[in-house]
């Protein structure tokens, strides 16, 4: 474990003058479960080191948001990172990553404006200033990211082109519990009573897959089937339910080709996201 960006530089030379090599990056916020432990076990499968970054990235936070609640839990961490087989944990302060004087952002464009860049105005500027700074200290080959966050992986995909990064950028499947629920830190917010209603989001996500594979293919209407699913629940406030281009993120009108379905909501405290792939019949 190190949180000194010199000493990553160093570790990561050192790996590579030993040969191993492809060098993988897994950029967390930490507060580990499933879906943070299957990208590290994708990179250990697929690399010869493995850096797993653990940092509460204050700027990707608005500032009426939760930043100060996000949960943590470090020396869980580290022991479940460790048991991945991470080469390497990187947990920088925030006095390491934005010394006094910073004052440079990578801007997302127009992937970052829909969805959740609507509702969390400054986000996805944060995330991209973050990664671009991870990405030049570790200096990875390969870096994993999960579907879960689809229009983060979007954003970043397009930053890495768009700024001539040569790194690999794999995303990885959303993992799920049992119901559907997509695995997020934020469900620890969750009290009982939110937590079973907290599968409706993958519910209506499904709901739109199957009413495509049953021939409709007018977004308004898959819309309108996912906003049904949710329904009306005290509990439950939904804040966008869409259908997308999976790499610019722009509204799509009939799906003649895969298509992000993509929904989010407040439950109690927390702020969900969920998306799927889906795709008409051949
Ligand atoms: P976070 O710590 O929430 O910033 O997430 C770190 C990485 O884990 C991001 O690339 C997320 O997309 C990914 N991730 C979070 N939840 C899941 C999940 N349920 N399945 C797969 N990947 C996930």
């Amino acid at each position: 474990m190190t949180g000194t960006i010199a000493a990553v530089r160093e570790q990561v030379a050192q790996a590579r003058d030993r040969g191993q090599v492809p060098v993988g990056l897994v950029p967390t916020m930490g507060y580990f479960h499933e879906g943070h432990l299957s990208l590290m076990r994708k990179a250990r499968e697929e690399c010869g080191f493995v850096v797993v970054s653990i940092y509460v990235n204050p700027i990707q936070f608005d500032p009426a948001e939760d930043l100060k609640t996000y949960p943590s839990d470090f020396d869980r961490d580290l022991k479940l990172a460790s048991a991945e087989g991470a080469d390497l944990v990187f947990h920088p302060s925030d006095k390491e990553m934005y010394p006094e004087g910073f004052d440079t952002h990578v801007e997302p464009g127009s992937v970052a404006e829909g969805l959740c860049g609507q509702a969390r105005p400054g986000h996805f500027r944060g995330v991209a200033t973050i990664v671009a700074k991870l990405f030049n200290i570790v200096g990875p080959d390969r870096a994993y990211f999960g579907q879960k966050d689809a229009q983060q992986a979007a954003v970043i995909r397009r930053m890495a082109a768009d700024l001539d990064f040569s790194i690999d950028i794999r995303v990885c499947p959303t993992v799920r519990e049992d119901d559907g629920l997509a695995m997020s830190s934020r469900n620890t917010f969750l009290v009982d009573e939110e937590r079973a209603q907290a599968p409706l989001l993958y519910q209506a996500l499904t709901a739109a897959r199957d009413a495509l594979a049953r021939g409709e293919t007018n977004a308004s209407k898959l819309r309108r089937i996912m906003r049904r699913t949710i329904g009306q629940n005290y509990l439950v406030e939904l804040e966008y339910a869409r259908i997308v281009d999976p790499v610019t993120m722009e509204p799509v009108a009939r799906v003649d080709r895969e298509v992000l379905a993509a929904v989010a909501a407040r439950i109690g405290r927390a702020r969900l996201i969920d998306n799927l792939l889906i795709s008409p019949e051949e």
